[in-house]
């Protein structure tokens, strides 16, 4: 097997994808947020700001440059076409970007990076990546660690689960899965996983 470089992440909402990044990154690998940056190129790139303006119009960015994230959110919900058109615009954006983003941190030295996304199958995006790591949780655990997280309630956090693929089927696309079930500890998992990925494990 190839040894993989491009390592996706993801994970319905709540099933610990942040917390997991975080152990990889105390190991040293670098992490990119497909949410962060999308939400950046927004904000910073000329042309992807040209492309969100000819979609939406002025009022999708704040008078001080910020991006009305909450008001774009109703227009797509009401205009899936328009969604539509932002995604096209956004996913490859950020796909170039991530693309740049990993062969500088492999020039600097890192085994291997991490792409972190909630959407990541669901954008096609997983198709960019040499392995794909699944996050999993109880679909319960989840609810109540969002509701403490974000202070909301149950029918909230099942609102935002309804709009992602069922775990079950993220499963499918999985090279590696990670049970963050509150009963299996998460840095083994995480150890075993890294220790693949660079080749100190032989028997793979
Ligand atoms: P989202 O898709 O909403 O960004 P996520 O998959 O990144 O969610 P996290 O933010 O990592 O999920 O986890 C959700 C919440 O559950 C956080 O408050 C986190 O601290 C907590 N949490 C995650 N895993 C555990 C665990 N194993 N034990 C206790 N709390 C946990």
């Amino acid at each position: 097997m190839r040894r993989p470089l491009r390592v996706g992440i993801t994970g319905g909402i709540g099933s610990g994808k942040t917390t997991v990044c975080e152990i990889f990154q105390s190991l040293g690998i670098p992490v990119y947020s497909a949410d962060y940056w999308a939400k950046w190129l927004i904000e910073h790139d000329d042309q992807v700001k040209a492309g969100v303006l000819k979609i939406l119009g002025p009022e999708a960015y704040d008078p001080d440059g910020a991006y009305n994230r909450a008001w774009v959110a109703r227009i797509v919900f009401d205009q899936p076409e328009k969604l539509a058109d932002l995604n096209a615009l956004v996913h490859p954006a950020v796909e170039a970007h991530s693309r740049r983003w990993h062969d500088a941190e492999m020039e600097k030295g890192a085994p291997y990076t991490l792409r972190e996304a909630a959407l990541l199958i669901e954008s096609g995006g997983y198709h960019f990546v040499d392995a794909l790591i699944v996050v999993t949780a109880p679909e319960a655990l989840r609810i109540e660690r969002v509701m403490q997280r974000d202070q909301v309630d149950a029918a909230a956090v099942k609102a935002r689960m309804s709009k992602q693929m069922p775990e079950a089927e993220k499963l499918a696309f999985a090279d590696f899965v990670i049970h963050n079930d509150g009963q299996t500890a998460l840095i083994p998992q995480v150890l075993a996983i890294h220790r693949q990925l660079t080749g100190q494990n032989k028997s793979k």
